[in-house]
């Protein structure tokens, strides 16, 4: 298959092609191998050594592989066309094209009928040349995915590498930090957003609340980690407020201690974009490679108290209705705190008391040991009224209009068999007559066909009719359940969560104390 007369090395007018990805482009360090000056280098150095007649390179910069209609590539195309070159050399595979039926085409059909020499340097194929490359085919397997497996694996080990070295490799240092700009991996405060960190932490430090630190950052309008990214371009949602989670995510981040702390998450495969959060073993952390914009004293003296707070809210018992409380105005939940000073529990709106300041929504204040006993209360008596109904229609209406149901069920279900046997035997009798000539192709072909139509239609039908009784049965069956829940509800006086989660959807409260109840079993919201 292939041209085994090799010319004379000058014989060979040689195009280099050279592609870059805007892929390529964003992965920072990853991109060092591939960028433009990198490949050409190595394709001219191939050419010089090989001996090769050099006639021009094409270049498509920000093209992605699995596209052919890139500029560079189809100058080549035209070129290889007028017969001005007769060699094609890429630095690897991926380069020509990372769709590998189109690439396959081109290697192992286009260039081969115009008697064109393709080199990939480091996949070391050369169509002109029998070499063990060539001969598994690399086109007919998934030969370009191997190779960016390969790859993958040999980019993380030096990414691994650099980390180890403390080098940062992210693709944006954490809010307060800019790239050196003499060493990329080496990370600088920013002049523009240190100064906030330090005043978080200095904030944190004398025992200012969180969210007063929230307030006060949006009170003097400093710009939040997201919305300062947004200056550089990013894609990235942008939240304009500072909220305690932004805050308490400044004050867990070690990097401002001076230490780098990389290899947090990883991706699960080289195809896959998803990240998974590692162990905190597996991190790799290196000490002191920038300048720290909190002493580490106060960084654990803050870190302890924001834990602290965080472990007390999560070990408390859970109230009944917690987690089905919600705001009718802004659709947050609305959270239960307990006031120490004034020994109780009160609701509120999760979005207001983040900034009360800042009137995010509305304060929804209000009691809540009292709450849950109106609660209760209607819930229960919602529950009687709907099982007394019942009881009455269960005995007279409801049983009568199934067994009608049932009947006329039963009927379609022997009209739609028998159907669908006088359609089979339709079609065998077709079959006969057509075999001893009593009709013509044509007309069995015609008739055969319309019955089989006849024939689909009924077993679909049948079909339909089976599921949805089963539907039926199914949906009886949890209306059955529900009412065993509800007469278990309205016998006991301390219900479990669990019991009142089975049966509340959840509970809308407004800021003028207007409550609704939405009940999972549909029935009952209309009581
Ligand atoms: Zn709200």
């Amino acid at each position: 298959m292939y041209n085994k007369t090799l010319e004379l090395p000058s014989f060979y007018r040689v195009a280099a092609y050279i592609r870059l990805s805007e892929a390529d482009k964003n992965k920072s360090y990853e991109s060092e191998s591939e960028s433009i000056i990198n490949q050409r280098n190595l394709l001219m150095d191939y050419i010089k050594k090989k001996g090769f007649t050099f006639i021009d390179e094409y270049v498509d910069d920000g093209f992605t592989g699995t596209n052919f209609n890139r500029p560079g590539f189809k100058r080549l195309i035209s070129d290889i066309e007028s017969g001005k070159v007769n060699c094609v050399i890429t630095k690897d595979l991926s380069r020509l094209g990372r769709d590998y039926i189109r690439c396959g085409y081109y290697v192992e059909d286009y260039f081969l009928a115009k008697k064109v020499r393709y080199i990939s340097i480091l996949d070391q194929i050369d169509t002109f040349l029998e070499t063990a490359n060539n001969d598994i085919a690399p086109f007919k397997a998934l030969f370009n995915d191997m190779t960016s497996k390969d790859t993958s694996k040999k980019i993380r080990s030096i990414l691994r590498n650099k980390k180890e070295q403390g080098k940062f490799i992210g693709s944006e240092p954490s809010f307060g930090y800019m790239r050196d700009k003499e060493d990329k991996g080496h990370l600088v405060p920013n002049p523009e957003t240190a100064f906030i960190v330090k005043k978080i932490f200095e904030m944190a430090s004398s025992g200012i609340s969180v969210s007063d630190i929230a307030s006060f950052l949006n009170d003097n309008k400093y710009p939040t980690p997201s919305l300062y990214k947004k200056k550089d371009n990013s894609k990235q949602r942008i939240n304009p407020v500072w909220t305690v989670s932004s805050v308490k995510k400044i004050l867990k981040n070690e990097m401002y201690t001076g230490n780098m702390i990389q290899n947090v998450q990883t991706k699960l495969s080289y195809k896959s974009q998803k990240k998974i959060v590692l162990q905190r073993d597996s991190w790799i952390i290196v000490e002191n490679t920038h300048e720290a914009l909190v002493s580490k004293e106060v960084f654990d003296k803050v870190r302890n108290n924001v834990k602290r707070t965080k472990i007390t809210h999560n070990k408390r018992e859970k109230r009944l209705f917690e987690n089905l409380l919600f705001c009718k105005e802004c659709g947050n939940s609305l959270t239960i705190t307990y006031r120490k000073k004034h020994n109780y529990w009160t609701i509120n709106c999760n979005k207001y008391s983040r900034d009360p300041r800042r009137h995010l929504c509305y304060p929804h204040f209000m009691p809540y040991d009292k709450l849950e006993i109106a609660l209760l209360d209607v819930i229960k008596n919602t529950c009687k009224i709907y099982l007394d109904k019942m009881n009455i229609k269960e005995l007279a209406t409801e049983i009568n209009n199934k067994n009608n149901n049932d009947k006329r069920i039963n009927d379609e279900i022997n009209y739609l068999n028998n159907r669908i046997k006088e359609c089979n035997s339709k079609i065998d009798m077709l079959y006969d007559d057509k075999f001893k000539g009593n009709i013509s192709e044509n007309t069995y072909l015609r008739l055969s066909k319309e019955t089989e139509i006849l024939l689909n239609q009924s077993k679909k039908r049948l079909d339909e009719i089976k599921n949805s009784s089963k539907k039926e049965i199914n949906s009886n069956k949890k209306i059955k359940e529900y009412e065993e829940k509800m007469k278990e509800l309205i016998n006991l006086d301390n219900p479990s969560r669990e019991l009142l989660q089975s049966i509340i959807d959840k509970i809308v409260i407004d800021k003028d104390k207007n409550i609704e109840i939405f009940y999972k079993f549909s029935l009952l919201n209309n009581i």
